[in-house]
């Protein structure tokens, strides 16, 4: 079975509160373990970054119900790629929202804010890795 790793970014419909975000992480981690997906989402000004990762059709379907989800819009795909090996294993659905590490990510990449629109697929995927070292817990 091929295994794929799809990055999106998306603009939430409104500012997403912890309880908005809590009930898409509890809902996802639940949903992720049975298609045996993993991945990392990262949420701050009003944007989401995320990284799926999993068996091709089943992320593909998994997509496709994402981006219906009215909490969110304009959905860009940034990459999908065939992957040997798994980056976020260790997260059914890691998360990570502003923090200092965030910001010095930010930082890095020469932004004053969150715009996953500017950031290359390179760029997106070492933003993920980075911040799934340092999680958010919700
Ligand atoms: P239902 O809960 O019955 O949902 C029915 C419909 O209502 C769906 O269109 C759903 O999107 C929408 N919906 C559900 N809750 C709300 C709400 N509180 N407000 C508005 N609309 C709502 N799901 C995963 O399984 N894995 C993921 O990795 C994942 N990542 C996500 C990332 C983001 C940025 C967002 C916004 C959502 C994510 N979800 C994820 C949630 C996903 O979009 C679906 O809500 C979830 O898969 C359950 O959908 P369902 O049709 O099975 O069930």
């Amino acid at each position: 079975m091929r295994q794929i790793r799809l990055i999106y970014f998306s603009r939430a419909t409104r500012d997403m509160t912890l309880a908005d975000l809590k009930s898409i992480l509890e809902i996802a981690r639940d949903n992720n373990t049975g298609l045996g997906i993993c991945g990392m989402l990262c949420y701050e000004n009003r944007y989401f970054l995320q990284a799926l990762e999993g068996e091709r059709s089943k992320v593909n379907e998994l997509y496709l119900d994402i981006i219906d989800d009215p909490r969110h819009d304009e959905a860009i795909i940034v990459s999908y790629e065939e992957i040997q090996t798994s980056m976020f294993e260790d997260w059914t659905m890691g998360y990570a929202a502003s923090s200092a590490q965030f910001a010095s990510m930010l930082q890095e990449l020469k932004q004053q804010e969150f715009e996953p629109a500017d950031m290359s697929h390179e760029q997106a995927l070492s933003f993920l890795q980075e911040m799934a070292k340092h999680q958010t817990k919700v």
